[in-house]
């Protein structure tokens, strides 16, 4: 850490290039711990717990890496707004957090994790924050994240519960001084998620990077669609008929090459769910064929079932923010957008003769057209 407390219970800064340390004791204004002062030629100045002494109340061993990136980042936003700290005890919450701003009269930490923390850490910190009002905002160090190619990403269920305002991933690396945000993330399987991936230089980094969301044309949608056929037509054949969803595919009449272009696509707010994409929306599309009428309500009920019996799997985090509702929202209203429901909400007629009619070019026309940035 960089902040400990002295003998007179002042808090010392260890970039301090008078710091006094020979004299001097130090404490954790945390924990209360006596802490030692660390410095030499390919170390930042910092202050450290005794060995097996662990800080309760950081979520991880700091290390240069950890250092280096929170103060590269507290110096870029002590630049844009007036009221920064650097680790920032809540005693209510018992929570230090890495950086704590204030911007329109609203609260935000930011906490940035290089390790592997359990998801249950990274669960209760976030509730802390929100109990007491603080929006947190988790950045993942660069290397938790593996790319692979140009728009995807593979994410794992810890970087997937740190979602942040708007569902937008960060990733920092100090050593490059760069930001990456991924943006407009859409699940295809598990871990697997495409993404329109914005690097921003540190010195360039302003506020709206954290809070709004990078709103640009989803230019991953044509990898997407690629991605869907390779997978129904190949790599079906191997793991298929071992998914329950595909047996029930081939139950109801259906293959994976007559399944309907409209099963499977990347939503808005498809992030809270984390079943593969192509299986959840396929089961919800089984049930509905079933039937010639239902109501918008009976949609609901229909998917919150499907929640409940464990066929729909969604991110931890997200399931408390009912991401995986938006994310329904967002399905209904692309199946009326299509012409599949017709009608209004109290009752939708389901337009099963439609079905084969729909090419994947609508469908794919008309997903643009929800996201709002194209006319
Ligand atoms: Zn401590």
């Amino acid at each position: 850490m960089i902040i400990a407390l002295n003998d007179k219970e002042c808090f010392e800064w260890s970039t301090n290039e008078e710091i006094d340390h020979r004299k001097q004791k130090y404490t954790c204004p945390a924990c209360r711990n006596s802490v030692l002062f660390r410095r030499g030629p390919h170390l930042m100045p910092h202050f450290a717990h005794q060995k097996n002494q662990a800080c309760y109340y950081s979520s991880e061993a700091e290390s240069m890496k950890h250092l280096t990136g929170k103060v590269q980042l507290y110096k870029r936003i002590k630049e844009l707004v007036t009221v920064v700290c650097l680790e920032k005890f809540f005693s209510e919450i018992l929570q230090k957090s890495d950086i704590y701003f204030e911007y329109n009269r609203k609260k935000y930490a930011v906490e940035f994790q290089c390790s592997q923390i359990s998801l249950e850490v990274l669960k209760k910190r976030t509730m802390g924050y929100l109990s007491i009002g603080i929006t947190p905002i988790w950045v993942f160090h660069t290397d938790l994240v593996k790319q692979k190619g140009f728009y995807e990403v593979k994410v794992s269920k810890l970087v997937q519960s740190g979602l942040g305002l708007n569902h937008q991933v960060f990733l920092y690396d100090g050593s490059k001084k760069n930001l990456l945000i991924l943006s407009q993330l859409a699940p295809f399987s598990k871990c697997t998620y495409f993404t329109n991936k914005v690097n921003i230089p540190l010195n360039k980094i302003t506020i709206n990077h954290f809070i709004r969301q990078q709103l640009l044309p989803r230019k991953y949608l044509s990898k997407f669609r690629e991605k869907r056929h390779y997978h129904l037509n190949e790599s079906i054949r191997f793991e298929g008929l071992r998914v329950p969803f595909y047996q029930n595919l081939y139950v109801s009449g259906f293959s994976t090459f007559t399944l309907p272009s409209f099963v499977g696509v990347p939503l808005k707010n498809g992030i809270g769910i984390r079943t593969p994409v192509i299986e959840w929306q396929g089961l919800l599309f089984l049930e509905l064929i079933k039937t010639n009428k239902i109501s918008q309500n009976e949609i609901y009920l229909l998917f919150k079932k499907m929640l409940l019996q464990n066929l729909i799997d969604t991110v931890p985090i997200c399931e408390d923010l009912k991401v995986a509702d938006k994310a329904l929202r967002d399905y209904i209203d692309l199946l009326i957008e299509i012409g599949f429901l017709s009608g209004k909400g109290y009752l939708y007629q389901i337009n099963s003769e439609a079905v084969q009619s729909i090419t994947e070019d609508q469908v794919y026309n008309c997903l643009s057209r929800l996201d709002g940035l194209i006319k």
